[in-house]
């Protein structure tokens, strides 16, 4: 039986994103394997979106990402605008199956309102919900609207209304994995690696400390706020500090970038990304947070670098303590690791990659739990 899947990616950035955009990339990754697996995919995202897809439907023309910096009622009109344009599609169609969310929230709510002649939905948390509890405060309606997590550890955190709707979490993927298992060995370098936002939930701080206490460079590598190159930082002057992702960088990370043990080489992508964590002797994640998701630690697992980090949030789900990385209690710890992470094989990490991080094994996940929203949906509303 073929399955009909309305995908709402949202109207903040184009699919694939143009740089950053974690939701957005976990989209890009899913929907050529959903397709491959015989689900017909509506995509609803911006004009600007080059996925390709089975059809696709648009509000706005670009992304509105910047629309975010603007008065709070704006924003809202900008989710309402696209929501509701979703909600009218869905009006007149029948051929749809099922809608799969990732608009935070709003998303969900709007589609609850729809009552219950409307497809089921499902709807992916992408964030750490312990932080934002009222962003799901109402889930009436409650029948038809199903969550998934992208971690066993994030869903633990989620509020409980949530949890009751949970259908199961499924891990991110990176198409790195593929035919990981079977990629020559790239010749390791010293250095460690930190890839991400620069954040104070990341740790890239305590990274810098570690890196100068052990006298092993590190490589840090992300974005500080909205900027991505070091000298776009340097030329935005005191008014970027108005950003606390600005001020963290300033205050408690650039004090330790030396040019020469510690360097900040801004956003990386594609080869130049890749080559370098390759290369790490370890990717570094002294994580503050309970990170929900990690796709830079499936990145750095299939790219056959072993992780240190600390063991919060969905990290004990992805690393295996001792063969795929080394994973710390707590932070005095992370230094002791870092030296000892040379030892573990950085076959071990690929092939962990290989098996459980591929595009294909998480829509695999993905067709099962639309299947398990549907039986639910159906068994509380008999036609
Ligand atoms: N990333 C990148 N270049 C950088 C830093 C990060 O391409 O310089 C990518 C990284 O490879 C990953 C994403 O940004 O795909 C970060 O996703 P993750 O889930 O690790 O963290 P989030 O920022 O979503 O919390």
């Amino acid at each position: 039986m073929s399955l009909t899947v309305l995908m709402n990616a949202g109207p903040w950035l184009s699919v694939p994103p143009p740089g950053y955009g974690g939701i957005e990339n976990v989209i890009a990754t899913l929907v050529p394997e959903l397709r491959r697996l015989g689900v017909r995919v509506v995509l609803a995202s911006v004009a600007a979106s080059t996925l390709p897809a089975d059809e696709r439907f648009h509000v706005f023309d670009d992304g509105q990402f910047p629309a975010l910096q603007r008065p709070y009622n704006q924003v809202c009109g900008v989710s309402q605008a696209h929501l509701g344009g979703v909600a009218r599609l869905l009006r007149t169609r029948d051929d749809i199956d099922l809608v799969h969310d990732h608009v935070e929230a709003v998303g969900l709510a709007t589609l609850a309102a729809m009552g219950p002649d409307a497809p089921p939905v499902l709807h992916t948390l992408h964030w750490d919900l312990a932080k934002h509890p009222e962003l799901y405060g109402n889930l009436d309606g409650g029948d038809r609207l199903r969550v998934n997590g992208v971690s066993a550890a994030q869903l633990a955190r989620a509020p409980r209304a949530l949890r009751e709707h949970s259908v199961g979490h499924v891990y991110l993927a990176t198409p790195l994995a593929v035919g990981a298992a079977g990629r020559r060995p790239v010749g390791k370098g010293d250095h460690l690696v930190t890839l991400g936002r620069i954040y104070p939930g990341k740790g890239q701080d305590l990274a810098a400390r570690i890196a100068r206490t052990v006298g092993v460079p590190l490589v840090l590598a992300g974005p500080v706020g909205p900027y991505h190159r070091p000298e776009d930082l340097a030329a935005a002057g005191e008014e970027a500090r108005q950003n606390p992702d600005v001020r963290f960088f300033y205050d408690e990370v650039a004090p330790h970038i030396d040019g020469d043990l510690v360097r900040w080489v801004g956003t990386v992508a594609g080869r130049e990304r890749d080559d370098l964590v390759a290369g790490a002797r370890a990717a570094l994640f002294p994580l503050r947070w309970e990170e929900p998701g990690g796709t830079a630690v499936v990145e750095a697992l299939a790219l056959g670098t072993p992780v240190v980090a600390t063991a919060r949030g969905c990290l004990p789900e992805l690393v295996e303590h001792g063969r795929t990385g080394l994973l710390a209690d707590a932070e005095e710890e992370l230094a002791d690791l870092v030296l000892a992470a040379g030892l573990l094989d950085a076959a071990e990490c690929r092939r962990e990659a290989a098996a459980r991080f591929t595009p294909a094994v998480m829509a695999e996940h993905y067709v099962g739990l639309y299947d398990a929203v549907r039986r639910l949906a159906a068994a509380r509303h008999p036609q």
